[in-house]
């Protein structure tokens, strides 16, 4: 029986680094060098096939001190997973959670919600390979959800990761707009703060999850998903657009397959579903569904029924944002919501950003990130740049935002040198020109380093 307290690397240890194409992504190995290799370790070439040698740990590759073993990266080739998702389409779920934990080993976790995703953790242990699974609790949970936890843990002898929503965010939310805002405002701001929030935490700790998606359960955001792809919504391990791959192994099941599988393999079930509930979230947002009816009915029902992603799989939803004015049509709904929303960070309007650009001398330096609010990987830098300016509020240096979307474009482009989003600008102190920072890294000490560098 696999325990997440007992899991060990795979067989290959590897690591990941983002490839040119969006699709590819470099496989390294960390390897230790022969000992003649350890002075001018770059000139070590790695014999080209790949050793299949025993388990190694991820942290020999911090390991600098002068008597450890060397260490290199060795590069075993590049996987392009879109090709992946095409050779694997018509493979079964227990293929896909095995080539999955296979390639990713300690890496990789399954996203759990508490509902026949349960499914997952029965095909991981299937495999026989130690597998790590994570939920998010947001607090808002039924009671049978977390009784269903508890059973799941004892059933598989394993503990689940809980990611919980920052207690500061959640209090500021409910003390400002009450316990049930999304029954007034949509789902999204407190589905942000409960779950995408939690979620990117813990993705950062990955280079890889596996989910339940399948493209029978949202007509509107789920019917093209592959088995599965580079995710572009969040960041892993590495940090960068492409550090993070989706597994997707029951996309092509049927929920009344996966029923059957799960009655077959006797596997613990939420009681919830006895009730009437097919897709199980938080309490206040999930209701039970009529025969006939479809299963994301019974979520966030007030809504629109075919723009019914919570965050955590946004980049299913398709974007047009060919309408200029900085919002983002969602299947025909509209939406806008701000973000980097603090009060350490200035939102600068077109007037203070020009009055930015004519001084020569500013009081302070500032950092200014140009963003759009529907831009993914705006969104996906959110939290660190939030954290970033939290940290430098009263230090001298000013964080600010420019949304440079829609009617901004043309002069974000002309004058602040917007290429795509997001564009980070440092403003000096005594010079006029911003210095645009280069790097796709936008985590907390990336950015440190870039202002201490500059400043
Ligand atoms: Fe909040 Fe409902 Fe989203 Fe749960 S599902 S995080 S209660 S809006």
């Amino acid at each position: 029986m696999a325990s997440a307290s007992a899991i060990s690397s795979p067989t290959i240890v590897h690591s990941e680094r983002r490839g040119r194409q969006i699709g590819t992504v470099k496989l390294f190995e960390i390897v230790a060098a022969p000992a003649d290799a350890r002075i001018g370790r770059r000139r070590w070439a790695a014999p080209p096939v790949l050793a299949a040698g025993p388990p190694r740990k991820r942290e020999s590759v911090a390991a600098t001190v002068t008597d450890a073993p060397a260490v290199v990266e060795k590069v075993i080739g590049e996987v392009n997973y879109e090709e992946l998702a095409k050779e694997m389409e018509h493979a079964s779920p227990l293929a896909i959670m095995d080539r999955a934990l296979q390639m990713f080993g300690n890496d990789i976790a399954i996203a759990f919600s508490g509902a026949e995703d349960v499914a997952l953790i029965e095909y991981a242990r299937l495999t026989g390979r130690p597998f790590r699974v994570f939920s998010l609790d947001t607090g808002r949970l039924n009671p049978e959800t977390y009784q269903f936890f508890d059973a799941v843990e004892k059933h598989y002898g394993i503990r689940i990761e809980y990611m919980f929503p920052d207690a500061i965010e959640v209090q500021a939310l409910v003390r400002s707009k009450g316990l049930f805002s999304f029954y007034e405002d949509g789902h999204q701001e407190c589905c942000r703060v409960r779950k995408v929030r939690p979620l990117r935490r813990a993705l950062k700790g990955f280079r890889a999850w596996i989910t339940g998606q399948r493209k029978d359960q949202s007509p509107g955001t789920r019917a093209n998903i592959p088995v599965v792809q580079v995710d572009l919504s969040f960041e892993g391990l590495d940090g960068g657009a492409g550090s993070l791959i989706k597994w997707n192994p029951v996309a092509n099941v049927e929920g009344k397959d996966i029923w059957n599988f799960l009655r077959t393999m006797d596997v613990p079930v939420n009681p919830l579903h006895s009730q009437g509930y097919v897709s199980i979230g938080c309490e206040p947002c999930t209701r039970p569904v009529l025969p006939g009816q479809h299963e994301r009915e019974g979520r966030w029902w007030w809504e629109d029924a075919k723009a019914k992603e919570c965050g955590l799989h946004k980049a299913n939803i398709t974007h047009d944002v060919g309408n200029g004015k900085g919002t983002v049509a969602v299947n025909g709904v509209s939406h806008s919501a701000d973000i980097f929303n603090t009060r350490a960070i200035v939102g600068l309007t077109r007037t203070g950003i020009e009055n930015l650009l004519k001084l020569e001398n500013r009081k302070e330096p500032w950092l200014v990130v140009l963003y759009a609010p529907w831009c993914q990987f705006c969104q996906a830098m959110e939290s660190s740049y939030v954290e970033l300016a939290e940290k430098l509020h009263g230090t001298g240096v000013k964080v600010g935002k420019f949304r440079a979307d829609g009617d901004q474009k043309p002069f974000a482009k002309e004058e602040l040198q917007l290429g795509s989003f997001p564009t980070i600008l440092f403003f000096p102190k005594h010079t006029s020109r911003p210095i645009k920072y280069p790097s796709e890294r936008r985590d907390v000490d990336s950015l440190l380093s870039f202002i201490n560098a500059l400043r």
